[in-house]
């Protein structure tokens, strides 16, 4: 349900909800604003001017403030990051899943999402495979990540991976950041958005030295969605809803991050 107070658009949108509906028109009452409410549309408009409301708005403002919706992140370059790949399978979880299909499953429908809200997503890998090469230490691994990142000028840069430990009781999720302030927002929100829509235990946003996120130029944060060394969290990870839930909520967060 979406609200309009004198022709602007709120910016949250509320589920439909009946209370929330007669206490809007209560409200309104007793302030003699106009109300309104559009069932098909799911839309209540009112208007502090005028209690005998104007017609409603026509389809046309409706088809703009969609196309709007569609486009919040035009001009944004937002570099994904799925960790590991080809000859490093990252952590593996207790029935035999694999961090770097979990990384790259998450990472590629998180791209699908933030290209539908109008950014331009670098990846710095898309398949299988290393993305320096598979002779590569770990460090000159990483460095080809951080450059793909710097070179492509992104305002974000967002490293996804599994946690993972020895003991199979250990669970949550983590983001990490290096401490700098937007950084720290940018996790903060996607933690919070993450660890609500997974279920998972919040082990909070914390600072962390790595490399990834030390060489980056842009604000930069590393997920360690959930564990995979844990059972019930493999099968999240390794789920279509898991991946497709993380990879939902890390939008989310992304756009909440741009809205103020
Ligand atoms: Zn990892």
């Amino acid at each position: 349900m979406r609200i309009m107070i004198d022709g602007r658009y709120l910016p949250d949108s509320a589920r439909v909800n009946r209370d929330l509906l007669i206490t809007l028109r209560n409200i309104a009452k007793a302030l003699k604003f106009g109300i309104r409410y559009d069932a098909q549309r799911e839309l209540v408009l009112i208007n502090t001017k005028d209690s005998s409301m104007p017609p409603l708005p026509s389809d046309n403002t409706s088809d703009e403030r969609i196309e709007d919706e569609n486009a919040r992140l035009t001009g944004k370059v937002i570099c994904l990051d799925p960790g590991h790949g080809g000859s490093d399978p990252g952590a593996l979880g207790p029935t035999g899943t694999i961090e770097k299909d979990n990384t790259l499953a998450i990472a590629m429908l998180l791209k699908e999402k933030l290209e539908k809200s109008g950014a331009t997503v670098v990846m710095t890998r898309d398949s299988d495979t290393e993305v320096a090469s598979a002779e590569a230490t770990d460090q000159e691994e990483l460095s080809a990540r951080v450059e793909v990142a710097n070179q492509s000028e992104a305002d974000l840069f967002i490293s996804i991976h599994n946690d993972a430990f020895t003991s199979n009781t250990a669970a949550g999720t983590t983001t990490f950041h290096y401490g700098d302030k937007s950084s720290v927002k940018l996790a903060n929100l996607i933690q919070q958005i993450l660890a609500e829509k997974l279920g998972t235990k919040s082990r909070g946003a914390r600072f962390a030295s790595f490399y990834v996120l030390r060489y980056t130029d842009m604000t930069s944060i590393l997920i360690e969605v959930a564990f995979i060394s844990n059972t019930v969290e493999e099968m999240l990870l390794s789920s279509v809803d898991g991946r497709d839930n993380a990879a939902e909520s890390i939008c989310d967060g992304i756009l909440k991050y741009f809205k103020v």
